[in-house]
């Protein structure tokens, strides 16, 4: 704690945001980028506390909920270090913990900054910006390499599913020496990373960039296989000494009311996948789901929800509606706690600058979807909700609004069951992959699971934190003990 008055003297400031009328026009990060005397100056802010609950990652048996860092992040270690300058060290100490710190120092939701200790009395310190901060200027000042492992155990390895855990899982893998073999049906490398969040938040080049390093080091990326389809569990076991499985929970919540077959109702996912494919082939034409011109209700009112709000802005939607079956969020949560509150996100934000108003609406459901003659959706029928342990309809609330794209953004159900079908993988009670946390083995022996498709539904930083934690307990498997964090 180089400056130990930090906290009184500076106040918590990030650079602004683009604004929201301004970046509607583009698809690049919308973020502002701190220089290094700001940036030394807000880490100057953090008070190197007794019980850093930044960086506890400590569960809630009671919410399920994490308390700070999912990977334990090194804050304070790294925030006296930027502050005195020695941005080398700090990411050094950054990537002790965390593979990927230039996805979380952009995707991140930021739970430590929920549960830093200034945040009882004060805004939290920056902790996510300096996140970004350390590891772009690692990149920028050529202190990321390729640094392949000294030498190969004679191990082979396959990991399923290329997003957040899997990389984690072949990153750590592959530095103590196995050999590493990443399957992934999509035609590019990332999972969720590359198709799911938008380019705004996360561009794609960042996610290229990491590929291409762990390519170098020796990991090998098959791309457009599905195993289970293209190459059987089975067989794909009898070629490794090990398998991990990170295919997600890619199974999405459906609305099966009147008209959910016409064309323009979509799950958000795969409008998101689509928009981005396009973008990645160079944007010609127009996307093969457009918003262009449309009345556009969200149905759903989280994360991805808001990642649909910011798409079918960009792509020049008439107007954008987002309905959520539960009440309003709180307006904050209390610290420590980390969740879902009704603060306005980017897609909200830009809606609000084009249209008006916050576009979501709270305690609303869809009832059925109207077409026209050719089949396409051209009206939805809403009603109110009242909450009485479970949603009742409010009568006399029903209204029809416009619609000519609607997008379905209510959570997923969990893994697909191809693949953990045809190797025999016990489910739990939320039909997840069961695999202990902690050990992440499967009831198949040499076969383990992690990230969303063990979890649930959840967030990049688990994601990396569980790919770290299975290669840890696959190492074990295959070499009796393990030096893996
Ligand atoms: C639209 C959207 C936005 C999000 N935004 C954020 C955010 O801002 N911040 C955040 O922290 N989290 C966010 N999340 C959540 C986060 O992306 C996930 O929790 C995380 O990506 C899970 O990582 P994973 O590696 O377990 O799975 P995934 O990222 O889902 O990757 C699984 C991969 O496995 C592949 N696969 C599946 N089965 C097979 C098979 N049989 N053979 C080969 N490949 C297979 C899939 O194609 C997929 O690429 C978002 C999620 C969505 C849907
Ligand atoms: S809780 Fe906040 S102030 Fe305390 S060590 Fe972590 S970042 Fe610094």
């Amino acid at each position: 704690m180089g400056n130990p008055t930090g906290f009184k003297e500076v106040e918590r400031h990030l650079p602004p945001d683009r604004a929201p009328a301004e970046r509607i026009g583009d698809w690049q990060d919308f973020h502002g980028h701190a220089g290094e005397e700001q940036l030394r100056s807000q880490a100057s802010r953090c008070m190197d506390c007794g019980t850093p609950f930044c960086h506890t990652g400590a569960g809630r048996a009671d919410t399920r909920q994490t308390v700070g860092c999912p990977l334990n992040n090194l804050v304070p270690e790294w925030n006296d270090l930027v502050y005195r300058g020695l941005w080398q060290d700090a990411l050094h100490r950054l990537h002790k913990t965390n593979n990927f710190p230039e996805f979380t120092g952009k995707v991140c939701p930021a739970p430590c900054e929920s549960a830093c200790v200034l945040a009882i009395n004060e805004p939290a310190v920056t902790i996510k910006n300096t996140e970004w901060s350390i590891i772009e200027r690692g990149f920028d000042e050529g202190w990321v390499r390729a640094q392949p492992p000294p030498a190969r155990t004679g191990k082979r390895v396959a990991v399923v599913g290329s997003g957040p855990a899997g990389l984690a899982c072949a990153d750590q893998l592959n530095k103590v020496g196995h050999t590493v073999t990443v399957y992934e049906r999509a035609d590019r490398i990332g999972g969720l990373l590359m198709y799911g969040i938008p380019n705004m938040k996360l561009e794609k080049h960042l996610v290229d960039r990491r590929v291409q390093l762990m390519r170098e080091e020796g990991v090998e990326f098959r791309a457009g296989v599905e195993v289970g389809r293209d190459l059987s569990g089975a067989d794909l076991r009898a070629q490794n000494d090990a398998v991990v499985l990170c295919c997600g929970a890619t199974n999405p919540r459906d609305l099966p009311i009147p008209g959910r077959e016409l064309d323009g109702v979509h799950q958000a996912v795969g409008y998101l996948t689509v928009n981005m494919r396009w973008l990645l082939d160079g944007a010609h034409g127009r996307p093969r789901i457009d918003a262009a011109g449309k009345d556009v209700l969200v149905i759903g009112g989280g994360d991805t929800g808001t990642d649909c709000v910011g798409t079918a802005m960009r792509q020049g939607c008439r107007s954008l509606t987002q309905i959520e079956i539960v009440p309003q969020f709180p307006a904050a949560l209390p610290w420590p706690e980390f969740g879902r509150t009704s603060t306005p996100d980017y897609g909200q934000e830009e809606a609000a600058a084009a249209f008006g108003a916050d576009p979501r609406r709270y305690s609303v459901t869809a009832q059925r979807f109207i077409g026209d003659a050719a089949g396409r959706v051209r009206k939805v029928h809403l009603v109110d909700v009242e909450w009485n342990g479970a949603p009742k309809p409010v009568a006399g609330s029903e209204r029809a609004v416009p619609a000519g794209l609607v997008l379905l953004s209510m959570g997923f159900l969990g893994p697909e069951s191809l693949l953990l079908d045809e190797l025999r993988i016990d489910r739990d009670d939320r039909s997840n992959a069961a695999a202990e946390y902690g050990r992440f083995t499967t009831n198949v022996e040499g076969v383990f699971a992690a990230g969303d498709i063990r979890r649930g539904a959840s967030l990049v930083v688990w994601a990396i934190m569980e790919g770290r934690g299975a290669a840890r307990e696959c190492d074990r498997y295959l070499m009796g003990s393990t030096l893996l964090p």
